[in-house]
């Protein structure tokens, strides 16, 4: 059978001397190791420059070559990258949050940013299976379509669609949903019976603080969060919050509580706030809020929490603006609404889905000077 193949190849040469014929690879099987090396067996002596200059992996990843007979290897300088995904950012939010990281996305198109491109949604299956099944993709672990935004669950029909299209191609196909969670509980049951994975987003427990930041109320986020805790607990990947210094931060330990007292086992991640858009000038997390995020979680019975993200960015608070202060209780709410009237929104408390201004929205239309 060696002997068959052989002369095959010596013909290939002979025939095509310019084409290289490749007998296997390591990405043939599957996922590759986070540090192993990739490598390319030829059936033929390959010219070592050549195949070097023609070797590229997008994006590009520095490494070091090394032969053994007609095998190439290639071993990653730093390690692939571990966990990863393809992700499809999805454009517009059901929310307003004044700390949107994505908000070029989230507020799109009121604000003019750069133009999100269409694609129908056989095509973006069809370019999802491509990117997870290319030699990056395999090379980094990705092995799943990451939805994310503004909020996926704006698009759920279109979602559905794309999902359903990718599984007609690679039946397997594991599906990542990361949301705010802002959704009615048919259309939670409908993102559950196609999601794998979820990563959920909490702002805050109180209404009046959620209402503030986001625009929204607390109160459908929370009951999806049990739900999901309750029902499908094997897809949640994990809650997310981000701890916003002064905003926020008495959010924590209601939040921590809220999710004990479901399960103590529940994954919690807190994120380090970076000054972003409304708040683009507000102070970052420091390292000591995240730590006490961390504790709080843990003297709240939590076992599963833990925080991530770059803390110790430097800011000034806002003074609370007197004619806003007297539409909020609490303090945290005050600032919220302080920095939401600065940029524009004049509708307190904010309450987004019943606002008159809604269609004139100035706040969905700020452009921040900088972002961290
Ligand atoms: S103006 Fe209205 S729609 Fe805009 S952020 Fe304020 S409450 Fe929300």
């Amino acid at each position: 059978m060696a002997g068959l193949v052989s002369e095959v190849y010596s013909e290939t040469i002979e025939y095509y001397p310019d084409r290289p014929s490749v007998i296997r690879t390591s990405m043939d099987d599957g996922e590759v190791g986070v540090d192993s090396s990739v490598w390319i067996e030829f059936g033929n002596p390959m010219d070592d420059a050549t195949v070097r200059s023609s070797f590229a992996i997008e994006p590009q990843v520095d490494g070091s070559f090394a032969w053994m007979n007609s095998t190439l290897y290639f071993t990653p300088a730093d390690g692939w990258e571990d966990g990863e995904s393809y992700t499809v950012f999805m454009a517009g939010c059901n929310f307003k949050c004044l700390h949107c990281q994505n908000w070029t996305i989230s507020q799109y198109p009121d604000n003019n940013c750069k133009p999100c491109r269409y694609a129908e949604p056989a095509d973006l299956a069809e370019e999802c299976i491509r990117q997870l099944n290319s030699t990056y993709g395999k090379a980094m672990r990705a092995d799943r379509i990451f939805f994310s935004g503004g909020e996926p669950t704006i698009h759920l029909p279109f979602i559905e669609k794309v999902v359903n299209d990718a599984r007609k191609i690679k039946p397997k196909t594991r599906v990542n949903f990361d949301t705010n969670g802002y959704m009615t509980e048919k259309s939670l049951q409908r993102i559950l019976d196609f999601t794998t994975s979820i990563t959920y987003d909490l702002k805050a427990y109180r209404d009046e603080i959620h209402l503030a930041l986001t625009g929204a109320y607390a109160t459908p986020v929370l009951r999806n969060a049990e739900f999901i805790a309750r029902h499908a607990k094997d897809k949640l990947w994990e809650y997310r919050i981000v701890a916003i210094p002064k905003i926020n931060e008495g959010e924590i330990q209601l939040l921590a509580e809220f999710i004990a007292a479901i399960d103590h086992t529940l994954p919690v991640c807190f994120l380090a706030y970076r000054p972003n858009f409304v708040l683009e000038n507000h102070i970052g997390a420091t390292l000591e809020l995240m730590d006490r995020c961390v504790e709080i979680a843990e003297q709240s019975g939590l076992k599963n929490a833990y925080w991530s993200g770059h803390a110790g960015i430097s800011g000034k608070i806002l003074d609370i603006d007197l004619e806003v202060k007297q539409s909020y209780r609490s303090k945290q709410a005050q600032l919220a609404g302080s920095y939401a009237q600065a940029a524009g929104c004049r509708t307190h408390p904010r309450n987004c889905s019943m606002c008159l201004s809604n269609s004139k929205c100035k706040l969905k239309r700020y452009i921040p000077q900088k972002s961290t």
